[in-house]
């Protein structure tokens, strides 16, 4: 999968493909990031990437140019067509299903702003989807952007190596993952429940489920919202 990220950093999102389970899906050919620079496409000699918002108020606005510029360049880089995601607090929230959806695409293109935002008109010519992080603001769409690349990094296949399969994280399967312990067995902090000491395969599963359903139905108890869960899921819970 090829990703283009534009934004006035993008050394910031290129960063993170220098480390961990990134830098592996970069260095096993899985992924590659790249990041256009909307400055370089800029013209005058201060480059200029913004400007005072119509209508007054406070903050500077993405000049549509520049980016359309950028958002070019970044489409020829690559082969195939490539869905533009603009990162934005107003966007779709993301979670795992969205990260699931957006890792199957083979290209994307990631928009990231600054200041108050991007010129709308550039917003609804350009732009396939808008997504969130969360319900929060921050300064820019970098940070936004590592994390979308992070999440879609560890979904290629091959990059994971079998014990850290993706399958068994929180919400792949709706519901929140089971605690994990490792040595030692003892502690001070306490001792590691029996059960996974066991050997028995099928009480671990069952463990390891009820645990799932208990966390989720404790801290978030929306995931179960109209989820018909099946008659032994059920028996585990009120277990
Ligand atoms: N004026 C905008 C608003 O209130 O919707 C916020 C602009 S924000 C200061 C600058 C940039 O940061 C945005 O254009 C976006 O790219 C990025 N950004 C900030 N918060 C974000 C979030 N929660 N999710 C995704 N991107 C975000």
């Amino acid at each position: 999968m090829r990703i283009d990220v534009v934004s006035l950093f993008p050394e910031f999102v290129a960063q993170c493909a220098a480390f961990g389970v990134v830098g592996r899906a970069v260095e096993r050919g899985l992924l590659s990031i790249h990041g256009t620079n909307p400055r370089d496409f800029a013209e005058g000699n201060y480059r200029r990437v913004d400007d005072r918002p119509f209508g007054g108020g406070p903050g500077m606005v993405m000049l549509i140019e520049p980016l359309r510029r950028a958002l070019d360049a970044a489409r020829r880089a690559g082969e195939g067509p490539s869905r533009v995601v603009y990162m934005s607090p107003q966007g779709r929230r993301l979670d795992q299903a969205g990260v699931r959806r957006l890792a199957a695409e083979p290209r994307l293109i990631v928009l990231c702003g600054r200041y108050e935002g991007v010129d709308e008109r550039l917003i609804r010519a350009e732009v396939d989807e808008e997504v969130s992080i969360g319900d929060y603001v921050l300064s820019g769409g970098e940070l936004p952007a590592a994390v979308l690349v992070d999440a879609i990094a560890r979904l290629q296949d091959g990059v994971l190596n079998d014990t850290e399969s993706a399958q068994q994280d929180s919400f792949e399967d709706g519901l929140l993952d089971c605690p994990h312990y490792t040595r030692p067995v003892e502690h001070d902090l306490g001792r590691v429940p029996d059960v996974l000491l066991s050997g028995d395969h099928a009480r671990i599963a069952r463990w390891r489920r009820m645990q799932s359903l208990g966390r989720t139905a404790a801290r978030r108890p929306d995931l179960l919202d109209g989820r018909e869960l099946s008659k032994a899921d059920r028996e585990l819970l009120q277990a």
